[in-house]
């Protein structure tokens, strides 16, 4: 018998086109999965907000993973099936939203009483306008990115120095802080790793066998996530070159950018593996 499998995928640059953030040409691919039963799980930095028109138009009944790993949205009745811990969860509309740490309000109370040390501007000290004018994203967009459920994307105002000490600070808090492009993210002290490796152990424990698992990702933060699979697949930058693979096993890398490398490099690694 083989065994269950299951597919992790990151969003941008990876399932979706980097340019026009298309993913038609997947489409032949996510077909695939769903008549083999096999659940195709999103992971991404964004929101539920942002994640949860993507899983309506996949039609996907999977969980998702919001925001770097640190929540998991789980539609109500997979809760159910798969006996996931409902001990930090928090209901919302069909699903329920699984912690992975600290959620917005605590992260918040913290940032709270560092602000007489430190200089930073959160998302929740900024209106729409303001997301809209450092961000690019229209205002619908922006909006939605505001809807955060368990981490704070902030501006930071000082030098490396005092931003290595409020990471010390945080630590204290079990938070940590995340760089990206433009934003600083403080968040559970968690990531996609994190997120990825409970949902297989839910599944695993659901079908009673291992399950062999495939993950696609094309930057530093899907790292975790790539180690934490059994076949990692990574995605080409727009301009040919991937990311350092830091020693990963197994390793196929997609041949073409976006939509149309994850279709067939899906098809590889479920051959690689049944
Ligand atoms: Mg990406």
């Amino acid at each position: 018998m083989t065994n269950p499998i299951a597919v992790f995928t990151d969003l941008d640059g990876t399932l979706l086109n980097h340019h026009d953030y298309s993913y038609q040409a997947a489409m032949p691919a996510i077909k695939n999965l769903k008549e083999r039963d096999i659940p195709l799980v999103l992971v991404s930095s964004k929101t539920q907000a942002e994640m949860n028109a993507l899983c309506a138009e996949l039609a996907l009944s999977s969980p998702y993973v919001c925001e770097n790993g640190s929540v998991i949205v789980m539609p109500k009745p997979e809760c159910e099936r798969l006996g996931a811990s409902l001990e930090n969860a928090e209901a919302k509309g069909g699903d329920y939203l699984l912690y992975r740490g600290a959620n917005r309000r605590d992260i918040l109370t913290v940032l709270e009483g560092l602000k007489a040390e430190f200089n930073f501007t959160g998302f929740a000290d900024m209106s729409v306008q303001d997301v809209v004018d450092c961000t690019g994203l229209n205002e619908a967009a922006a909006s939605k990115a505001m809807i955060r459920a368990a981490s704070e994307p902030l501006l930071w105002h000082q030098d490396d120095a005092a931003m290595d000490e409020f990471a010390r600070q945080l630590g204290k808090h079990k938070l940590r802080v995340l760089k990206g492009g433009r934003f600083y993210h403080v968040m559970a002290a968690c990531d996609k790793g994190d997120a990825v490796r409970y949902l297989l152990s839910l599944y695993e424990s659901y079908y009673g066998a291992k399950v062999a698992s495939v993950a696609l990702g094309d930057s530093p933060n899907d790292l975790q996530m790539l180690k934490a699979v059994d076949q990692a697949v990574l995605m080409p930058h727009p301009d040919g070159t991937y990311m350092h693979d830091d020693g990963l096993k197994n390793v196929i890398r997609a041949p073409f950018q976006g939509a149309r490398g994850w279709r067939e490099s899906v098809e590889t690694a479920l051959a690689s593996l049944t």
